[in-house]
């Protein structure tokens, strides 16, 4: 009776450094077939296990200012002295097929993101405090005392543009966290924009005239 879009949705997850946003896209992967997350281009060095083609395609900036140029990127930002880029192949292919896309991305990513894709869907990924947060980045052990403290800083500020998001989900626990998206996509996909094309079929005047013949 009601047909909706089989579009998939653009879910932007952005947060902190240490809020979690690997950890909860990769179980909402694993749980969800239907979801599928962006592979970033990046300047920066890969980072312990890291692998490329994998957690980024790794670049020179030479590299990706020539996809720059090329504007091959959806959007892109600087961030901590690198570059980081959403490519824009194979987004839409798999939205068509009404496959949901994340991208993991920072704020002014983000920010680009709401301008040229409305109906984008932003979440912002919180810590449960900003104690836990040091705790998660010093943790790492991957990244120098100063890197640190830069990523803490940033913390700070991106945590100033949460009122820009639609939605904000506290990672205290990967399972909560995750159902939550879930649940946010749910209401998504029930929005009355999406409808498509609503059939009723039997008129109102047959439902009248049988109603008043009983
Ligand atoms: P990291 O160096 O910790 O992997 O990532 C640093 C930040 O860059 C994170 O906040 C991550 O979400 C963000 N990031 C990853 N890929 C992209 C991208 O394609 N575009 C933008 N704008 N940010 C990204």
């Amino acid at each position: 009776m009601i047909k909706t879009k089989k579009y998939g949705a653009l879910i932007v997850v952005s947060g902190p450094s240490g809020s979690g946003k690997n950890t909860i896209c990769d179980a909402l992967l694993a749980k969800n077939s239907n979801y599928w997350l962006s592979i970033s281009c990046t300047s920066r060095a890969p980072r312990g296990e890291e692998v490329n083609g994998v957690n980024y395609y790794f670049l020179t900036r030479e590299q990706f200012e020539e996809k720059i140029s090329k504007n091959e990127f959806l959007e892109y930002a600087e961030y901590n002295g690198n570059y980081y880029g959403t490519p824009l192949s194979v987004i839409e292919e798999k939205r068509s097929a009404g496959i949901h896309v994340i991208l993991e991305i920072e704020v002014q990513g983000a920010l680009k993101v709401k301008e040229m894709v409305p109906d984008a869907i932003f979440i912002f990924l919180m810590p449960p405090s900003m104690d836990i947060l040091k705790q998660r980045l010093e943790n790492r052990g991957t990244e120098t005392k100063e890197k640190v403290l830069a990523r803490f800083k940033t913390a700070y500020q991106e945590i100033n543009e949460m009122p820009k998001y639609n939605y904000v989900v506290v990672n205290d626990e990967v399972e909560n966290a995750v159902d939550k998206i879930e649940s946010i996509l749910t209401a998504e996909m029930c929005r009355v924009d999406r409808i498509e094309e609503v059939d009723l079929s039997t008129k109102e005047e047959v439902l009248h005239e049988s109603l008043m013949e009983e």
